[in-house]
């Protein structure tokens, strides 16, 4: 007879939905971004091993739908086996990525890696309420801060930006990111601006939509402030796509909603890019994801510059547990 071990080839799958009210809503040029939803995953084997992951969706960067993630959640199996290769489609990109992780963090001895504070980049709140907010963050050991534009007119941001860099001390680097708000003329009053400031701007981001990549190419040569590209390449084959179109500005990469980490992974082996891991203001268990993510890709492309990490968002979200280093509390949390 023939006797498969249906025990040993068991792994139980839970999860759990959560939503994090933000202290206060994240004005960007998408809207007003008031919680964030996402699933907390976890695999469990007969050996008493868990792996944790985590599915945080971001619709109006093209991913599925909270509701769409807990479909697809709701209509796996309780019980999975070790040989499952289960494909999730491109469509569910944030649940490839949660997936993915949770399988990885199953078999593999979990060590938080913790980068010095400097480098991540800090957050500042939109509008005029930035010129104070950097300075805590600035005690705290933060050297790299991001600035959304293209909230109010530009002459008024404008003016905010002369007053925000008379103020921060030197050696502090601003990332301005316009998440694609903003139309021609008005990015070259801002790019001219910043080639004015002498390098203390580190970049600006997706200054124009993502269609426009001419228009982006086109700023990129005649500007020396380098442009990274967000909104654009969402996706793991946009990111592709503009690379073999050839894009060699800054890519911002946000792993999360990206799709599969190890392609992404293999994708920069082959062709190292200028890339800055960026946050969706995971939990806890997504942002260890991004941390070892960035220390791989690093140290798999030693030539590119070390950007900081779009990952100063902690300050952002409420004290609810879901920061926590113990997965296992965290997940209780959730009940
Ligand atoms: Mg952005």
């Amino acid at each position: 007879m023939h006797h498969i071990n249906h025990q040993s080839a068991a792994i139980a799958f839970e999860f759990r939905a959560y939503r994090r009210l933000f202290r206060r809503p994240i004005k960007t040029n998408h809207g007003i971004w008031k919680y964030r939803e996402g699933i907390i995953l976890k695999l469990s084997d007969h050996q008493g091993r868990t792996g944790f992951g985590e599915v945080a969706p971001l619709p109006w960067f093209g991913t599925e739908t909270q509701s769409q993630a807990i479909a697809f959640c709701q209509q796996m199996p309780t019980r999975l086996s070790v040989g499952d290769n289960f494909s999730i489609l491109p469509t569910l990109p944030a649940c490839q990525f949660g997936f993915e992780l949770a399988y990885r963090n199953l078999t593999r001895d979990i060590h938080c890696a913790e980068l010095d504070i400097r480098h991540y980049s800090a957050l500042l709140p939109a509008g005029e309420a930035a010129l104070n907010a950097w300075s805590p963050l600035w005690a705290m050991g933060h050297r790299t801060f991001k600035w959304k534009i293209g909230v109010a007119p530009v002459a008024v941001e404008l003016a905010w930006l002369s007053q925000l860099m008379e103020r921060l001390p030197l050696g502090a680097q601003l990332r301005l990111d316009a998440n694609g708000g903003l139309c021609e003329i008005v990015a070259h009053h801002w790019l001219d601006r910043c080639d004015r400031l002498g390098r203390r701007i580190e970049f600006i981001e997706q200054p124009l939509p993502p269609n426009c990549f001419d228009g982006l190419t086109k700023l990129a040569r005649r500007y020396q402030t380098p442009i990274a590209l967000d909104e654009s390449v969402t996706a793991l084959d946009q990111l592709k796509a503009h690379y073999y179109r050839g894009w060699r500005g800054i890519y911002v990469v946000k792993p999360a909603i990206l799709g599969s980490a190890d392609r992404l992974r293999q994708f920069c082996e082959d062709c190292p890019i200028d890339l800055v891991v960026s946050s969706v203001f995971e939990t806890d268990i997504g942002r260890q994801a991004l941390i070892d993510l960035a220390i791989a890709l690093q140290a798999s492309s030693s030539e590119n510059p070390r950007r900081a990490l779009g990952m100063g968002t902690q300050q952002w979200l409420p004290n609810d547990g879901l920061d926590d280093p113990d997965w296992e509390a965290l997940w209780q949390r959730l009940r």
